[in-house]
Parts: structure tokens; C-alpha cells; sequence
């Protein structure tokens, strides 16, 4: 055996999706059509809930119903305050033997209005706001904004907002100086350039028509405007969920089409393969639970985020209906954590280790380990779930890679698997590399989305 070829008998490298399947760029194309639609209507989580269950519905998934009686290849599904969403195929095995659970987060970085957001000062109006999830602030001002969310009336009429969305919609935006006048503000640190409390969004700039003895009539006319469209007042600001938004749409980057630019990838680019994996399975071996969650982004709090019980009863429903333990379905019970991971950019490598980092082109991201500080708030899933799951995507010829979130000490973040891993359940992250993740603008590789469906495809499906 000459040299090469033992190098290549004992040695590893992962393939270039475009050099291994140059066929599949076009498949790829195709499937991110769906995906980028999705993008397009699922700006929020309740949008992406009221999106899949559409996709469901339409697939032939039912409301469960804990007193049915359901067998091999039935669908069902259950929402959680319209905020998160848990899809099922029945499998020929019996719960008790394991599930198969995946789950992704539908909740991204964005700017919430503040429970009292609306003020007028020097003759503009403006909207307070405070950011969710971990955002880089300079990045969100001058970005045309979006204003979607839900606002509850005096006499409980619920009002759905979408505006900046059609052609001809009004935007939103966050203002920052011109360079000319930066001087002061260009010495801050870059993680001050925009600071919490600068993240207000411009609303409003008219006065209000007959504004004599009226003190903030760019503010009234906001306020007359809101109830025009919306029936709403100053006061029902408390009871709404106002989630301010980049307003553009998905779309190709690069003269090869290679890429997507959207907003919102975190995490709905797993959301969208795991949903269509689901939907595309027949008769599953084991059970399938396909979780979309909510607030991953905050730390999966809330009782719509996955360190709530929420999936827990599910569970143990499955488990009451043929007399199981649920404790043992759990225990059997194989999860894909399915959330994205930094791809190396080559612009910015300092940050990344090479050898350890994904790439977009690769394939998906089959991530041990994430967390700060010497692996802290990870799951760091055991060498025997990553041969299972290896194995499975092998078999079924997906192009995978690992990665590390960044190299050592740079930072750092966690995932919903350390709260699967607490059920009892045996997880690893999975998932799509990002390039300018948590950015109001995200880029993914269509063929990583592809082959992250794929190993969504071959995870359900393997026996
Ligand atoms: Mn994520
Ligand atoms: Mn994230």
C-alpha cells in the first residue's frame, strides 16, 4: 500500500457536498423554495406555529386526543398557547422501546416593544423597546423594520398585527448619526455603539390634524392612527406581544444561488427540515415527537420554552396510552437537539478553529459539545449517541460535519439539550452553519439545509 493510499485508508476529512453530489444543487434549489416561503410567513413564533399546523393540517395530522385510539402511521399534533407545537407519527414499536424526538426553536433575536413603548420627543414618535436574545445592537439600527405581534382590547378582542410585510406597507426603523457627527460616539466600544436604550423605533412624524391645545400630537396621531387600523389605545399596549422584525424577505445570495439571506434562520431552518421530515414520514419504526419550541433564545424559560414540563406530559401521555412507564420511554428515547452552529468565516477566523469548526458547503452539523467555559451549560452527548447518530446518517449517505461553537474561550452559547438531557434522554445537537448568525441578516448553504432535512429524513426513518 503506498503511502496515499494508507493516508487515505486512516485518515478523515469531510467532503464538499458540490464535489461528492454535484446533481443534488438543484434538488437543494427546489426544497429551500418551501423553505424560504416559511421564512416568509413565520416571523414570530406564533407565525410559525400557525404555519405548521396549516403544513399539518393539510398532511393529514388531527388534534391529539389522549382517549383515541391511534396505530402505526397515524399523525397527530398538540400546540402549546400558540407559541410552541408537538407533531407525532405513530410508530409500529411501542413507546415503551423509545421515541424518536426532535426539536427546534421558532423564536429568534428581534426588538419586543416595551409594555409602555409609545413617547413623543422633539417632534417625533417613538417606540421604546427591549431586545430579546443575544444581538450584536449596532447591527439593528437603520434596518428596515417590521411590526408583527398581538395585542388584546379592553372587551378581549384579540388583534392580530402584521404590518410591513405587502408591498406598500409602512416600515419601522432605529435611527443612528451620520459619520459626520460620530466623533464621540465612534470611541465607544463596538459593543456600545448602539446602546439598549438607543434601540427606539421611529413611528411616527406627523402631528395630529387639529392639534390646538394638544401637547404630543405626533404621538395622538400614532395613537388615532393604531386605533383606526387596529381598535386599539395607549393602555393596550400592556396586553400585547409586539415583536419588531427585519422587514425583508428570503432570498439567494451569491451569483451561483448557493445561499440564503434571511432573517430569522436561528432555529427556523431546523424547524422547517424536522417539520417536513415529519410530515414525510409513512410508518416510522419508533414513534416520532417533533417539537417546534419557544424562548430558546432567553434560555428556554417560560412554560413555552423546552426547560418547561410541557413536553414532559406529552410524554407521558404517549406512555398512559399503552400502559407504558414513562420513565422508561424516556429513558430509550433518542433526541436530535436541532439548532444551528457557527460557520467559520473566513473573514473572521480568529474566532474559529479551523480544524474544529463547521463550513458551509459541508453538510450538517453534528455538534457534542457546546457551552462556555470549559463546556459549562452544555449536554456534551456521550461517544455512544454520536455513534448511533453517525451511524444513521452513514447509512443513509448524508454529508455531516462536526463543529465546535467557535474556538475556546471566544464565548460560547447553549442549546435546548441540556433540558432534553434532563428528561432522561439520550441527545445531541444537530443542525445548520450559519454565517452572521443572530444578525438581522443570517446566510445559509441550501445544500447544508438540504442534507439537514436528509439526516432529519434518515433520523425517523432508521430502525
Ligand atoms: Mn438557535
Ligand atoms: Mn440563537
Amino acid at each position: 500500500m503506498t503511502g496515499k493510499e494508507l493516508q487515505e485508508k486512516l485518515g478523515w476529512k469531510f467532503p464538499d457536498i458540490a464535489e461528492k453530489y454535484p446533481e443534488q444543487a438543484e434538488e437543494a434549489g427546489r426544497f429551500c423554495e418551501g423553505y424560504k416561503e416559511f421564512l416568509n410567513e413565520g416571523k414570530t413564533e406564533r407565525e410559525c406555529v400557525k404555519k405548521a399546523v396549516s403544513m399539518l393540517e393539510e398532511a393529514g395530522y388531527r388534534l391529539f386526543n389522549r382517549r383515541e385510539t391511534y396505530g402505526p402511521g397515524d399523525k397527530v399534533y398538540m400546540v402549546n398557547r400558540d407559541k410552541a407545537l408537538i407533531a407525532t407519527t405513530f410508530g409500529t414499536k411501542p413507546a415503551s422501546e423509545g421515541l424518536r424526538l426532535n426539536g427546534a426553536h421558532i423564536d429568534s433575536p428581534r426588538l419586543d416593544l416595551k409594555p409602555n413603548p409609545l413617547y413623543e420627543k422633539d417632534g417625533l414618535a417613538l417606540l421604546k423597546t427591549h431586545y430579546y436574545g443575544g444581538i450584536r445592537k449596532y447591527q439593528w439600527s437603520t434596518v428596515p423594520l417590521a411590526m408583527h405581534g398581538v395585542v388584546y382590547l379592553e372587551d378581549g378582542t384579540k388583534v392580530e398585527i402584521s404590518l410591513g410585510e405587502k408591498e406598500g406597507d409602512p416600515l419601522f426603523c432605529v435611527t443612528d448619526l451620520l459619520p459626520h457627527l460620530a466623533g464621540e460616539q465612534n470611541g465607544r466600544k463596538l459593543s456600545d455603539g448602539i446602546r439598549g436604550e438607543e434601540l427606539n423605533v421611529v413611528i411616527g412624524s406627523l402631528p395630529y390634524e387639529d392639534s390646538k391645545d394638544v401637547k404630543e400630537a405626533v404621538k395622538l396621531k400614532v395613537l388615532a392612527l393604531l386605533n383606526r387600523y387596529y381598535g386599539m389605545t395607549e393602555k393596550d399596549f400592556i396586553r400585547a406581544e409586539i415583536e419588531m422584525v427585519p422587514a425583508y424577505k428570503a432570498v439567494d445570495i451569491g451569483l451561483d444561488r448557493g445561499m440564503i439571506g434571511a432573517y430569522g434562520q436561528d432555529d427556523r431552518v431546523c424547524a422547517y427540515t424536522a417539520l417536513q421530515a415529519e410530515i414525510g414520514v409513512r410508518e416510522p419504526v419508533y414513534t416520532t415527537v417533533t417539537i417546534l419550541t419557544d424562548k430558546e433564545e432567553i434560555g428556554s424559560v417560560g412554560n413555552t420554552g423546552l426547560n418547561s414540563d410541557y413536553v414532559l406530559h406529552y410524554i407521558q401521555m404517549l406512555a398512559e396510552r399503552e400502559g407504558a412507564d414513562f420513565k422508561e420511554v424516556l429513558a430509550h428515547s433518542l433526541c436530535l437537539s436541532s439548532d444551528v452552529n457557527a460557520a467559520y468565516d473566513p473573514t473572521f477566523s480568529s474566532a474559529y478553529e479551523s480544524r474544529n469548526s463547521c463550513y458551509a458547503g459541508k453538510g450538517c452539523v453534528l455538534t457534542k459539545y457546546t457551552g462556555a467555559r470549559g463546556k459549562s451549560s452544555s449536554n456534551d452527548a456521550s461517544a455512544e449517541v454520536m455513534a448511533q447518530v453517525i451511524r444513521i446518517m452513514d447509512d443513509a449517505g448524508v454529508c455531516w460535519q462536526t463543529g465546535e461553537l467557535g474556538a475556546v474561550d471566544a464565548g460560547g452559547g447553549g442549546t435546548i439539550a441540556q433540558f432534553v438531557a434532563g428528561l432522561n434522554v439520550d441527545v445531541v445537537d444537530l443542525g445548520v452553519p450559519i454565517l452572521s448568525m443572530h444578525a438581522p441578516f443570517e446566510l445559509a448553504s441550501k445544500l447544508d439545509v438540504y442534507h439537514t432535512y436528509l439526516a432529519f429524513q434518515a433520523f425517523y426513518r432508521a430502525d
